[in-house]
């Protein structure tokens, strides 16, 4: 039997996270069973460690770079679109260490949650896709820029 697709979520989600969960990963399937392909992403809580992205512009790739002790999540933000036909998390993290000091960048799987509380808006309209964009190297959003 064929699985049946989620009716999209139209209203705000609040999801609690659980411990131990990838942090990237359990917000993308929170958006996916609910339907939910467009939305935007705020996120608090904690991390057992983390694992972080930068982009380098210059070469047009991704470096990371781990923090491997735990860490507060000060602030997460991020959206959701659609990648190659599936729901899509681009989200960045501002982390605190235990003597306050920061540390951020672009979340990548490997950030095992030790607690997390997310709001998710989801934005009504056609689904917003993401394909490769030419002058940065990146897979951006597909509508005009301005
Ligand atoms: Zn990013």
């Amino acid at each position: 039997m064929p699985q049946k697709e989620p009716v999209p979520q139209k209203e705000p989600v609040l999801v609690r996270l659980p411990k131990g969960a990838d942090l990237v990963a359990a917000l993308t399937a929170a958006c996916a069973t609910r339907g939910i392909t467009k939305a935007a992403i705020q996120v608090i809580g904690a991390l057992e460690n983390a694992k972080l992205g930068y982009y380098l512009q210059e070469e047009q790739r991704y470096v990371s770079y781990g923090l491997p002790e735990h860490c507060e999540i000060l602030c997460g933000a991020g959206n959701v679109s659609v990648k190659d036909g599936s729901a899509f998390m681009h989200l960045h993290l501002t982390l605190s260490r235990s003597d306050g000091s920061t540390l951020g960048g672009h979340a990548l799987e490997g950030c095992p949650v030790f607690a997390a509380e997310a709001l998710i808006l989801p934005v009504p309209g056609a689904a917003l896709t993401r394909g490769f964009d030419e002058p940065t190297g990146l897979m951006l959003w597909q509508i005009p820029p301005g």
